[in-house]
């Protein structure tokens, strides 16, 4: 019995050791899984960290993402305002009309609470061309206190622009304090002569503050203002001095008709002066002419040679003077309007050789040659035949007069659109321009060798350019000293007999 229940105490005993050796091996098997578990609950500890600091770094990249969205929009919005405020300021010239723009712009578009745009005057003086949001009579200080802060109008004058996020402290502290604003921006508007105002903007305490893009863009709002300013200024003063020319030529006008009309009423009187006294002087001389005459003829008795002899003289010289009075006459009549012109058909190629054939024996003495090229084309003219052959014997004489021996004389006409263009040309000695200049003035005679040995008037070019006038022609020079010269002038095919005033206005062609 005792050995039944050792042994069964035996087999409890080992069976309790089993059950606590599973149980030893069950425990050791729990702590390894608690363990692994723990192992698994760190690391995902460790991946819940890292995945929170991951959210809060999207959280902030979002936040900076939206005020970097923020910022951008707000300067796109500007840049778009700029622009706007930047068309409308340049599409006028008129500077006061560029300060009301301005200011309608800023109130409306820009929404800054207190905007003031200051302008010097010609005296380096600060005036306010636009004020938002201040009070009228605040002005006045704050531009004087602007003005005396030296450094701040220096900076300025070199570009400088001043904000509350770039200015030094004290600075900031007095410009808040003068303006009355927490947020400012101070641009300096500038011209190509250095600075010429300033722009400001700026907000209380409790409204937005500036960014750096606010900076930029007063800045570069206050260069566009500075721009403009300087083509409207420029505009006023062309557009001044253009009135100031205009003024000028209509005085000079006014000076210059009323002398045109003084010389016309001297040219008249003259006119006047030279008729008279040559009828005056007609008179008398036809009685010389025609005592002479008498005496000469034998009439009064027997006439000594050596009295003949002067009798003759006198006589040429009579002569001489009836023509040069004649000319004269002539002159003043066409001038004056009072000349008779008989307009009738003329054959210019007749004309031509008649007057050739007259003035041959002169050119056969000295040998010259004549040469000829009239436009076939020329039909019968309406001009005063006699006074036509005038001009003619008048230029073809001088012609013979100043040319040298064996020279040649040569006569041109074309005709176009009903002018015919005739020329007289000569291989004499040629006339300087500045005799060109005078040489249709009455008696006035070139300095030479020629005219000193050849008496003359200087009256033939002024009554052949006369008559041409009186044709409604014109007529010019064109010479080479020791080469020669040509005179050209017009004569219209068609006359209109009433016609026979010259208007004196017509110029040589350059
Ligand atoms: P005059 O022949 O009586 O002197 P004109 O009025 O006909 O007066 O001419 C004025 C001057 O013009 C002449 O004295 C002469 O000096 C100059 N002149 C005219 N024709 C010619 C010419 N063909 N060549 C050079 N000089 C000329």
């Amino acid at each position: 019995m005792e050995n039944l229940s050792s042994y069964t105490l035996l087999l409890i005993s080992l069976f309790i050791l089993i059950v606590l050796g599973g149980l030893l091996l069950l425990i050791i098997d729990k702590s390894e899984k608690v363990n692994k578990l723990r192992a698994s609950l760190t690391k995902l500890k460790k991946s819940f960290n890292n995945l929170d600091e991951q959210a809060k770094l999207i959280v902030k990249t979002d936040l900076d993402l939206n005020k970097a969205q923020e910022e951008l929009d707000k300067r796109l919005g500007g840049l778009d305002a700029l622009q706007k405020i930047s068309h409308l300021i340049s599409t006028t010239l008129d500077e006061n009309e560029i300060f009301t723009r301005l200011q309608d712009a800023l109130r409306t578009t820009l929404n800054f609470e207190k905007n003031l745009i200051l302008i010097y005057d010609e005296e380096k003086n600060l005036h306010s061309r636009v004020v938002l949001g201040f009070a009228d009579e605040n002005t006045p200080t704050i531009i004087a206190d602007l003005e005396k802060d030296s450094g701040l109008i220096d900076s300025c004058q070199k570009g400088q622009t001043f904000s509350s996020i770039n200015c030094p402290k004290p600075r900031r502290n007095y410009i808040n304090q003068l303006l009355g604003v927490e947020h400012f921006v101070l641009a300096p508007i500038l011209s190509q002569k250095g600075i010429i105002g300033v722009v400001f903007v700026g907000n209380r305490s409790n409204a937005a503050g500036i960014t750096a893009g606010d900076e930029e863009l007063i800045s570069i709002l206050a260069s566009q203002i500075g721009q403009t300013l300087e083509n409207a200024r420029l505009f006023e003063q062309v557009f001044r001095s253009q009135q100031i020319l205009e003024a000028k030529v209509h005085d000079r006008t006014n000076q210059l008709e009323s002398a045109l009309k003084e010389v016309q009423n001297i040219s008249k009187t003259k006119s006047e002066f030279v008729s008279a006294v040559s009828h005056e002087l007609r008179t008398p001389l036809t009685s010389i002419k025609g005592y002479a005459s008498i005496l000469m003829a034998g009439k009064l008795g027997n006439v000594p040679d050596q009295v003949r002899k002067r009798l003759e003289k006198i006589n040429t010289h009579s002569d001489n003077l009836v023509k040069l009075i004649n000319d004269l006459l002539d002159i003043s009549r066409i001038e004056s309007g009072r000349f008779e012109m008989k307009i009738n058909k003329c054959n210019l190629v007749t004309m031509i050789d008649n007057i050739r054939d007259l003035l041959t024996p002169q050119m056969k003495e000295k040998g010259i040659q004549w040469a000829e090229d009239i436009d076939g084309a020329i039909p019968e003219m309406m001009l005063d035949s006699s006074q036509a052959e005038r001009i003619f014997i008048n230029l073809i004489s001088n012609a013979i007069k100043f040319t040298p021996k064996n020279g040649t004389i040569s006569v041109n006409a074309r005709l176009n659109n009903g002018v015919v263009t005739v020329e007289v040309s000569d291989t004499g000695i040629g006339i300087s321009d500045e005799d060109i200049a005078r040489l249709f003035d009455e008696f006035f005679r070139v300095d030479n060798q020629i005219n000193q040995n050849v008496k003359g008037t200087g009256l033939g070019l002024s009554l052949a350019k006369k008559i041409v006038e009186a044709h409604k022609g014109r007529m010019w020079i064109t010479s080479k000293v020791n080469e020669g010269t040509t005179f050209h002038f017009t004569l219209p095919v068609e006359q209109s007999s009433t016609d026979n005033i010259p208007d004196g206005s017509e110029t040589e062609p350059a």
